[in-house]
């Protein structure tokens, strides 16, 4: 996501810190991390910020993002009740700080993988150590081979931001989205790192045909979901953006659009599309800005 990359919008006024930490502080201190068994070596942790994925066995522990820095410890302790030991490997699936924000501190003990551009915008992020920021980085991809799994790391282009990745389990049993996937929600596509919103679909579409019916799929926000979800999110995606590309044609205003509305507000189960972060305006907004 990226709504919360306090990381790099502090004021430089001491006061304002002090207040925005003891804020964040509070913000995170109610937070629980959730555990959820996907496998015999596979799990998804939630708490805030985008969701963990986890391959734990004899080879040790590997972690898909590591939400916020506060929330590092509560991690590392959800993480030693799977089992004993810190991670040795930690995945970025993009640079957003609902992410990474763990990066410093499990740097320390493992090898972090990342898209280049990944590295290229945390190294300019004076918040991120050396030991945090990804020393293993690829542009199309590459493969981590442990506890029994060979786990793909893919890029498929400009997406949600220039450096996402999907992790995809090589039995196709789980598949981690990163923040090509917000499960039941208008999706934020981050165009000032790159992102695109034709292929942010493209991407989800390539992912639908990379995977089964049966396989668990961790969205970047939101619940354990299934290729059913997918579709359905990619179908909205489709609407949105056929709608959009009429009314550009025939020389809607913004302003127009977004009084009349996207026509399919809510999906199939009645779910409004729109959330907290994403409303139908700005998600017309970042339709228009970037298919204008
Ligand atoms: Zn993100």
């Amino acid at each position: 996501m990226g709504s919360f990359n306090f990381f790099t919008k502090t004021s430089s006024l001491a006061l304002t810190l002090t207040l925005s930490f003891s804020a964040i502080a509070d913000r995170f201190s109610d937070v629980e991390i959730t555990q959820l068994k996907l496998s015999s070596s596979s799990y998804m942790l939630t708490g805030s910020g985008g969701n963990i994925g986890v391959s734990a066995g004899k080879d040790g522990i590997l972690i898909i993002d590591n939400q916020f820095a506060p929330l590092s410890d509560k991690i590392i302790a959800a993480l030693s009740a799977i089992q004993p030991g810190l991670p040795k490997y930690v995945v970025n699936t993009h640079y957003h700080g609902d992410h990474t924000g763990g990066n410093n501190l499990f740097g320390e003990s493992a090898i972090i993988f990342a898209h280049h551009n990944v590295l290229k915008r945390l190294s300019g992020d004076t918040n991120y150590k050396p030991g945090g920021l990804p020393s293993v980085t690829y542009h199309e991809g590459t493969s981590i081979h442990l506890n029994n799994d060979t786990l793909h790391l893919l890029h498929m282009g400009p997406g949600h931001t220039d450096g996402d990745s999907v992790i995809l389990w090589g039995d196709k049993s789980v598949v981690h989205m990163g923040d090509l996937f917000f499960k039941d929600r208008y999706p934020y596509i981050d165009l000032k790192a790159g992102g695109s919103v034709l292929g942010y679909r493209d991407n989800v579409a390539a992912m639908i045909r990379k995977i089964d019916s049966d396989t668990q799929v961790i969205p970047g926000h939101g619940e354990i979901a299934t290729k059913d979800d997918l579709i359905r999110f990619k179908h909205m995606l489709d609407r949105s953006i056929n709608w959009m590309k009429d009314n550009i044609s025939s020389e809607m205003t913004l302003a127009q659009m977004k009084a009349q509305g996207v026509p399919e507000s809510k999906n199939e189960n009645n779910i409004d599309w729109s959330w907290s972060f994403i409303s139908h305006d700005k998600w017309i907004t970042t339709l228009y800005e970037d298919l204008k």
